[in-house]
């Protein structure tokens, strides 16, 4: 298959949707993006890698994030970990309230906002001050790319205006389920969230994924088999928020979207591919990278279905 040629036909058929969605406008900092910008990237299990549009720029990976928070944490506390934060979908949007108090203060799963800082919070009472800097670590190691940061700017937005954010983590203290310093897990949570990378190298950092936990370039373990097959199940039924069905029913691929604008996908024993687009659908999954997603499993035959 040439996939170089396909990139190419998607970059073409996804122009008119350009102009459709909206810029997350919820943390300011997000807004100084070009709302214009597409970037496609697809690397196979054997390192051939295929790029289309502005694959080499840096954007704020948000809640793709979550991803590899919960591979820590999973990997440090195994079953356990779900004594904390469930595994089933919420149907509600990423910073839902409502839900949370129904259920006592235990998300559904890790992919929503309320479940990625309980993940946060494990990871704290682990690696205490470091946790960033484990975090940081872990995608570094993933991607092979060592020059990844966060961008401070897009951190003090989103620490000035996440109120949902410690809405969610005040009423999870209040059922205990948030052990460590309210605003040390929030900080750390948004530091996450800020951190900066190109399609290019998440696609890299996603490979192990695709591969039953190994980074088939380095063929280190970075997870057992079995929860690699946990992590993409919870891909693939949450990780878009309420339209987590909609992607399966459109992709039918495990995938993660963050509201800067990225979304990863995973083929099984296949590649990683991520694609990024900032304006967003009315659920805060990029609008074109969706469509651009459900153009390249249709056009290869790739889904898992
Ligand atoms: N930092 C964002 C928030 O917590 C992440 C949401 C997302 O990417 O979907 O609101």
């Amino acid at each position: 298959m040439n996939y170089q040629n396909i990139l190419e036909e998607i970059q073409e058929e996804i122009k008119p949707f350009l102009e459709e969605g909206a810029l997350a406008d919820y943390i300011p900092a997000l807004e100084n993006v070009n709302g214009n910008d597409f970037a496609m990237s697809i690397i196979t299990l054997n390192g051939e890698e295929f790029h289309i549009g502005c694959s080499d720029k840096n954007f704020s990976i948000q809640s793709i994030s979550k991803v590899f928070t919960f591979t820590l944490a999973l990997q440090n506390y195994g079953r356990k970990l779900y004594e904390r934060v469930g595994h089933e979908p919420s149907g509600d949007p990423f910073n839902s309230l409502v839900q949370l108090e129904y259920e006592n203060g235990i998300p559904r799963n890790p992919f929503i906002n309320a479940g990625a800082i309980v993940t946060t919070d494990r990871l704290i009472s682990i690696y205490k001050d470091n946790t960033f800097h484990e975090v940081l670590k872990f995608i570094k190691n993933a991607s092979n790319y060592n020059t990844i940061g966060y961008d401070e700017e897009i951190f003090k937005s989103e620490l000035s205006h996440g109120f949902m954010n410690l809405a969610l983590i005040n009423m999870m203290k209040s059922f205990k389920n948030i052990d460590n310093e309210t605003n040390r897990v929030i900080e750390t949570y948004f530091k996450q969230c800020s951190i900066l990378m190109t399609t290019k190298q998440l696609a890299h950092a996603m490979l192990f994924l695709a591969n039953h936990g190994v980074n088939p370039l380095t063929n280190e373990v970075l997870v057992s088999e079995s929860k690699a097959k946990r992590i993409n199940s919870v891909m693939l039924t949450c990780g878009h928020y309420d339209a987590s069905g909609d992607f399966a029913y459109r992709v039918g691929l495990p995938g993660k979207s963050g509201v800067g604008g990225g979304i990863v996908a995973i083929v099984p024993k296949k590649m990683a591919i991520c694609v990024y687009s900032p304006k967003l659908n009315k659920q805060g999954n990029s609008l074109v990278g969706t469509k651009a997603l459900e153009l390249f499993t249709t056009k290869t035959g790739l889904s898992i279905f």
